[in-house]
C-alpha cells in the first residue's frame, strides 16, 4: 500500500510554525516511504474564513520547498482538495450514518443548548451536555416522535449529530503516544452536518481521509481528543479496515517550557511564530515572518524538524534530503518541544556560513540602504565574505559595513588623543608614506608592510593598528584592517588616511 499523508489546514488564520511543522513531518514521512504528500484545505467553517490564508499556506510551503504531490494549487487524482468544493460528496455519508442509526437529527435552539450546558455544569457531572446520557432530554429524532420529527425536518433548521454509544471504551492507537483510551460517556454527540449543507470538520475530515486514501494522519496534539470520534466514524461508515494510522505531534512550547508558544507569547519575547509576514485583511493585526527576518528556508526547516524530533545522534545540521532519510515517527517525542529563538538564529548562522558572498549579497540586496549604488554588487559580495562570521542574517551586512560606503564623519576622540601625539604621530605618518609607496595594495602586502614597519621601529601594535583602523573606518572594531584597506582600494584608503591625519591634527590642537 502506498503511504499517503496530508496536511489539512483550515484557512481561518495565518499558519503558525506549529502548523508548518505538521506539514514538514507529514512531508518527510511520505517522502521517506516513497509516498504522496497531499495538501487539503479544510474550509467547512465559512464563518471563520480569512481572506488570503489559503495563499499564505501555499506560499509558505513553496518557500520551504515542501511541494505537495497533490492538493489545492497542485492538482491530483483525488480532488477537489478544498472541502467547500466537495460539498456534494458528504451528504450521502451523513445519510448512511442516519440510516444505520449512528447519527440522528437534532432541533435544539442555541438557547436550549446553553440552558442544558449550564444545568449539567451546575450538577457538576463530568459528562458533556449533549452526550449518550443526556440526549434523551434534548429535542431530537431520538426523543421526539416521528410526526414531530417530520414536521421539524420540513421546517428545515436541523443539525445531524453522531450517536455516541454509551458505556464504551474507545481505543485510539497513536504511533507516538501508544494506546490511549477514552470513555464514550464523556464524549459528546458532536454535530456532523448542518442544514445549510455543510459538514463539520469531523465529518469532512474522516470522509476525505478515507476517499483520499490517506494512510497516516499526522497532526497536532490538540486533535487527539477528537480522534476517538474519528475512530467511531470509521467504524460506523464501515471503513475500519482501512482506517489511517494516527500520530499526534507534541505542542511547541515557550522557551522556558511554561505553556504554549502563542503569537502573543512570542510577540512579548520579541520573535515571530510565522514562516512569512502577514497583515490581517480585516483587523489591524499583523506579524513579521522568519523569511522576512532573514532566515534561510533550509535553516527554518532544520529548526522545525528538531521541534519534537531528534536523530538520536549529535548531528544537528540536516538538509531536507538528509531529514527524509533519517526521519522516523519512532523518534518523535511525546512531551512538548521548547522553542529557543537563539538556537534558531544559530541554525541560520550555520547555513549562512555555507553561502557564497554573491548569494548573501543577493539575499541582502532588497534591504540595501540608499547610499549603496546599483553597481555596488561586487563590493557587497566581498563585504559579505569578509563579514560572514559576524552575520546572523544576510541584511546584517548593511549595518556592519556602512563605512565602506561613507567616509567617517567623526573619529573616536579618546583614541585619537591617546595615539596622535609625540613620536607615535610621526611614526603613523611614516607608515602612511610607506603604504603610499606600496604597489601591490592587497591585504597580504599591506599586512607585511605594516607589521614590518612596527617591528623595525620597535613599536606596539595597539599604537599603530588602532589609529590606522580609525583613520579608515572611524570605528574601533571590525574585521581585519588589512582586508578593509584592500577592499577600499589604494586610492580611497590613501585619501581617507590623508583626511584623517588632518582631522586628527585639528582635534588634538583644539584640546
Ligand atoms: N483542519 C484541521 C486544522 O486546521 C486539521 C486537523 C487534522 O489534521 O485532522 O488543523
Amino acid at each position: 500500500m502506498k503511504v499517503r499523508t496530508r496536511y489539512a489546514p483550515s484557512p481561518t488564520g495565518f499558519q503558525h510554525m506549529g502548523g508548518i511543522r505538521t506539514a514538514l513531518y507529514a512531508y518527510l514521512f511520505a517522502k521517506k516511504h516513497q509516498g504522496d504528500f497531499v495538501l487539503r484545505v479544510e474550509d467547512t467553517d465559512q464563518s471563520r474564513y480569512v481572506e488570503g490564508a489559503e495563499e499564505y499556506i501555499i506560499d509558505s510551503l513553496n518557500w520551504l520547498g515542501l511541494q505537495p504531490d497533490e492538493g489545492v494549487g497542485f492538482g491530483g487524482d483525488f480532488g477537489p482538495y478544498r472541502q467547500s468544493d466537495r460539498k456534494a460528496i458528504y451528504k450521502q455519508y451523513v445519510d448512511q450514518l442516519i440510516e444505520s442509526g449512528h447519527a440522528y437529527y437534532a432541533f435544539d435552539t442555541a438557547e436550549e443548548l446553553t440552558a442544558k450546558r449550564k444545568e449539567v455544569e451546575k450538577s457538576q457531572r463530568p459528562e458533556p451536555a449533549y452526550s449518550p446520557l443526556f440526549r434523551h432530554e434534548m429535542r431530537n429524532s431520538i426523543s421526539l416522535d416521528a410526526k414531530e420529527v417530520a414536521a421539524l425536518l420540513a421546517e428545515g433548521a436541523y443539525t445531524v449529530r453522531v450517536k455516541i454509544p454509551a458505556h464504551e471504551e474507545v481505543i485510539v492507537k497513536d504511533l507516538i503516544r501508544g494506546t490511549v483510551s477514552f470513555q464514550s460517556n464523556l464524549m459528546d454527540d458532536k454535530v456532523l452536518f448542518k442544514s445549510d449543507g455543510m459538514p463539520t470538520y469531523h465529518m469532512a475530515n474522516v470522509v476525505d481521509d478515507h476517499l483520499m486514501e490517506i494512510t497516516h494522519v499526522i497532526r497536532g496534539e490538540e486533535w487527539l481528543p477528537s480522534t476517538p470520534l474519528h475512530v467511531l466514524l470509521y467504524r460506523f461508515l464501515g471503513w475500519e479496515d482501512s482506517m489511517p494510522a494516527f500520530a499526534h505531534l507534541p505542542l511547541i512550547l515557550k522557551p522556558e517550557g511554561n505553556g504554549k508558544l502563542s503569537k502573543r507569547a512570542a510577540d512579548k519575547l520579541g520573535f515571530p511564530v510565522f514562516p512569512l509576514a502577514w497583515e490581517h485583511p480585516t483587523t489591524d493585526e499583523s506579524s513579521n515572518g522568519y523569511k522576512e527576518l532573514g532566515f534561510f528556508p533550509e535553516a527554518f526547516i532544520n529548526i522545525l524538524a528538531f521541534l519534537g524530533w531528534n536523530p538520536g545522534t549529535e548531528q544537528e545540521i540536516f538538509s531536507l534530503d538528509q531529514l527524509i532519510a533519517e526521519f522516523s515517527i519512532d523518534r518523535v517525542v511525546k512531551s512538548g518541544a521548547r522553542f529557543n529563538f537563539e538556537k534558531a538564529q544559530w541554525y541560520n548562522q550555520e547555513y549562512l556560513r555555507t553561502k557564497t558572498g554573491e548569494e548573501l549579497c543577493n539575499d541582502a540586496w532588497t534591504a540595501k540602504p540608499p547610499f549603496v549604488g546599483e553597481d555596488d554588487k561586487d563590493l557587497v559580495a566581498k563585504l559579505c565574505d569578509l563579514l560572514r562570521e559576524k552575520l546572523t542574517y544576510p541584511a546584517d551586512v548593511w549595518a556592519l559595513s556602512t563605512y565602506f560606503f561613507q567616509r567617517p564623519s567623526e573619529y573616536d576622540g579618546k583614541t585619537v588623543r591617546s595615539k596622535w601625539k609625540g613620536e607615535n604621530k610621526d611614526k603613523i605618518k611614516g607608515l602612511v608614506d610607506q603604504l603610499k609607496a606600496l604597489s601591490n595594495f592587497n591585504a597580504l602586502d599591506i599586512e607585511k608592510t605594516v607589521k614590518g614597519y612596527i617591528e623595525t621601529n620597535s613599536l606596539s601594535f595597539g599604537n599603530i593598528l588602532l589609529p590606522l583602523r580609525i583613520m579608515l573606518t572611524g570605528v574601533k572594531g571590525g574585521p581585519s584592517v588589512f582586508e578593509i584597506a584592500e577592499i577600499m582600494g589604494k586610492a580611497e584608503s590613501m585619501q581617507r588616511l590623508d583626511i584623517a591625519m588632518e582631522a586628527f591634527e585639528k582635534m588634538t590642537s583644539e584640546s
